[in-house]
C-alpha cells in the first residue's frame, strides 16, 4: 500500500519510533485488532483497524486479529465472518490464523489459579447489589467483602467447583485483591471470572466460567507476544489494572496499553449497541443497510476501501477527543470517485422529448469519453433519435433568474449531442406536462450554434436506447447533528424521513444495462450511484444506490 508511506506521523509512530532509538524496542512491533464479535464493524472500527494495522505495516512488524470473545449471549459466527470481511475489505491482511481470546481459556484460567494461590484473588459471595454497595463511590473508599480473607485453600476449592459447574449462575465470582480503597475504582477488587451457562460459539459447553475483559485482554496481549495494545481512551483507567494482571503472573512479556481518542462523527451513531437497536427494531434494511455507518453499510453503498483509508489518515490519531464533520467522509469518497469513477447519464424523473425535425428512422450513434478528464478509460456509445428523455426537473415554463436548463423557447445542449430549443408543451387531461415538443438545430453537434447561445447543458437518454432502473436515493440517516446525546428523545426520533427516497422508473444509459460492480459511476450533473447487486438479481433490472451527491448540501 503505497499510500501508507505517505501517512501522517501520529503521536503512538512517535512514541515507538522513540522507543527504538534508545534501543528500548528491539524485537518486531507486534499489535492487534481485538474487536468483540456481537455486531458489524462501523467507521469507528475503521480507524482502529487502520492505525493497528498501519503501525504493523510502518514497522515492518505483524497486527493479529483477535476476536475478543467472553460474552457467548451476546456473540456469534454471523458477526466473526462479517468483521473477518470487512477487515480483508478494507485491504489488510492479518498475521497467521485468526485468533480467539477463547483460545486462551485454558492458559487464563491457569493464571486465575496462580493468582489465588499468591493470595491475590478470592472467590466472592456478595450478590451484585451487595457488590455494589461495598465498593463505595468516587468520594468513598470500598468496603472488604467478607469473603476477602478466605484460605488460598478454600478459594482454590471453590474456584475449581465454580468451573465444575457446582454453583448458579450468579452466585459466585473470583475477584482480584487489590484495594477497595484505591482512588481508581477499576482496582476495587474487580471481578476476575464469573458463572454463566452459556453455550460458546468456540468452546461449545466447555466452560460455565467466563474471564472478565480486564483480565482476558492483557493475558491475550501477552500470549500473542504483542509489543503495543492500543485501544480507546475509555480503557485509561483500567490500565492500572491492565499492568497489574500481568506484574502478578508470570506471563512471558508484558506489553505496553496506549490510549487513543475513538472517533465520533456528527448526524450518525459509532455504537454497536445501537446499530443493533437499529437493526432489530427494523428500522433499516440490516446491519448493510447503505445508511449504517457500518463498513459493509458503506461497501454497498459505494465507499471504496481506499476512500474510508484516506478518511482515517485525513482524521490522524491523537489523545483529544471531538467530533469530526460527517462531511469529512463524503469529501474523501468524492475525491476518490472523482478521479476513477465512470462516467453515464442517468434520467432520474423522466420527462418524455420529441424532436419535431428529426426524423423517425434515423438514429445516430454519438461517442462519449468514459472520464473526462482520463482518456485511458477510453469511450461509450450513446445513441441519438427522435425520442429522448430528460429529467422534468430541467424543464420549467416559468423563468426563474439564472435559469440555465430548458423552457419554452428556450435552448440548451443536450450532454455531447445537438442543441435543442422547447417549442411546444403537451398536457395530459389533468394538466400534467407529459411532453415537450423541441426542434433539434442539426448545425451543433461538437460546435457552438450560429446567432444564439444555448443556455446550459443536461443530460438526457435515448428512449429506446436507455433501460429502466431503479435509483435508491440515499441521504444521512439522522437529520440530527448528535442524535443519541439528545436528552429529551431517544435516537430514533432523528432518522432523517429523507434519508431514502426510491424512484421506480428511471432511465440509464444501456452500457449500463449490466452496471459495473467494482465502483460507482458518475451519474452526470446527479452523483455516484453504485449497483446494488442483491436488489439488482431480485429486481431483474438494476438498481443503483446513491453512494453521495456531487456536493455537499448540509454545509453550515
Ligand atoms: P462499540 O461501543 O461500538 O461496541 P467497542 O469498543 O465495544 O465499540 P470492540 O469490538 O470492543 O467495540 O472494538 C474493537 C476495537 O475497536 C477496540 O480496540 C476499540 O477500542 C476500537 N474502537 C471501537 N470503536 C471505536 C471508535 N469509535 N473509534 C476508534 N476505535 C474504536
Ligand atoms: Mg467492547
Amino acid at each position: 500500500m503505497s499510500a501508507e508511506s505517505k501517512k501522517a506521523h501520529n503521536f503512538i509512530q512517535s512514541l515507538i519510533e522513540d522507543a527504538i532509538s534508545k534501543g528500548e524496542q528491539t524485537g518486531k512491533v507486534v499489535t492487534r485488532f481485538p474487536p468483540e464479535p456481537n455486531g458489524y464493524l462501523h467507521v469507528g472500527h475503521a480507524k482502529s483497524i487502520c492505525l493497528n494495522f498501519g503501525i504493523a505495516e510502518t514497522f515492518s512488524g505483524e497486527c493479529n486479529l483477535r476476536f475478543d470473545d467472553t460474552n457467548p449471549e451476546k456473540e456469534s459466527q454471523e458477526y466473526i465472518d462479517a468483521i473477518k470481511k470487512d477487515v480483508e475489505w478494507l485491504g489488510y491482511t492479518w498475521a497467521g490464523d485468526v485468533r480467539y481470546a477463547s483460545d486462551y481459556f485454558d492458559a487464563i484460567y491457569y493464571f486465575a489459579e496462580e493468582l489465588i494461590e499468591k493470595g491475590k484473588a478470592y472467590v466472592c459471595a456478595l450478590s451484585a447489589d451487595q457488590m455494589a454497595e461495598y465498593r463505595g463511590s468516587l468520594k468513598e473508599p470500598g468496603k472488604d467483602s467478607p469473603y476477602r480473607d478466605r484460605p488460598v485453600a478454600e478459594n482454590l476449592k471453590l474456584f475449581r467447583d465454580m468451573r465444575d459447574g457446582k454453583f448458579e449462575s450468579g452466585e459466585l465470582v473470583l475477584r482480584a485483591k487489590i484495594d477497595m480503597a484505591s482512588p481508581n475504582m477499576n482496582l476495587r477488587d474487580p471481578i476476575l471470572y464469573r458463572i454463566r451457562y452459556a453455550e460458546h460459539h468456540q468452546t461449545g459447553n466447555k466452560w460455565c466460567i467466563y474471564p472478565m475483559y480486564d483480565f482476558t485482554h492483557p493475558i491475550s496481549d501477552a500470549m500473542e507476544g504483542v509489543t503495543h495494545s492500543l485501544c480507546t481512551l475509555e480503557f485509561e483507567d483500567h490500565r492500572p489494572l491492565y499492568d497489574w494482571v500481568l506484574d502478578n503472573i508470570t506471563v512471558p512479556c508484558h506489553p505496553r496499553q496506549i490510549e487513543f481518542a475513538r472517533l465520533n462523527l456528527n448526524y450518525t451513531i459509532t455504537s454497536k449497541r445501537k446499530l443493533k437497536q437499529l437493526v432489530d427494531e427494523r428500522l433499516v434494511d440490516g446491519w448493510d443497510d447503505p445508511r449504517m455507518p457500518t463498513i459493509s453499510g458503506m461497501r454497498r453503498r459505494g465507499y471504496t476501501p481506499e476512500s474510508v483509508r484516506a478518511f482515517c489518515d485525513m482524521i490522524g490519531v491523537n489523545k483529544a477527543g471531538g467530533t469530526v464533520d460527517m462531511g469529512m467522509l463524503e469529501f474523501a469518497i468524492r475525491e476518490d470517485l472523482n478521479t476513477r469513477a465512470p462516467r453515464a447519464m442517468c434520467v432520474m424523473h423522466p420527462l418524455k422529448v420529441t424532436l419535431t425535425n428529426y426524423p423517425a428512422d434515423k438514429t445516430e450513434t454519438l461517442v462519449l469519453p468514459v472520464h473526462p478528464q482520463n482518456p485511458d478509460m477510453g469511450q461509450r456509445e450513446v445513441t441519438w433519435s427522435q425520442t429522448l428523455y430528460i429529467d422534468r426537473e430541467d424543464f420549467i415554463e416559468e423563468v426563474p433568474r439564472k435559469w440555465k436548463r430548458l423552457a419554452p423557447d428556450q435552448a440548451v445542449r443536450l450532454r455531447g449531442g445537438y442543441v435543442v430549443t422547447c417549442k411546444e408543451v403537451v398536457r395530459d387531461a389533468s394538466g400534467e406536462i407529459v411532453e415537450l415538443l423541441c426542434e433539434y438545430d442539426p448545425a451543433t453537434l461538437g460546435v457552438n450554434p450560429e446567432g444564439y447561445k444555448p443556455k446550459g447543458v443536461i443530460h438526457w437518454v435515448s428512449a429506446n436506447d436507455s433501460v429502466c432502473c431503479d435509483i435508491n436515493l440515499y441521504d444521512r440517516l439522522f437529520n440530527h447533528e448528535s442524535p443519541d446525546s439528545d436528552k429529551d428523545g431517544d435516537l430514533t426520533d432523528h432518522i432523517n424521513p429523507q434519508s431514502l427516497v426510491v424512484l421506480k422508473d428511471a432511465r440509464v444509459e444501456r452500457s449500463l444495462a449490466k452496471p459495473q460492480t467494482d465502483l460507482p459511476y458518475q451519474f452526470e450533473r446527479e452523483g455516484y450511484f453504485f449497483c446494488d447487486q442483491e436488489l439488482t438479481a431480485a429486481a431483474g433490472k438494476p438498481v443503483f444506490n446513491r453512494t453521495v451527491t456531487l456536493r455537499d448540501s448540509w454545509g453550515k
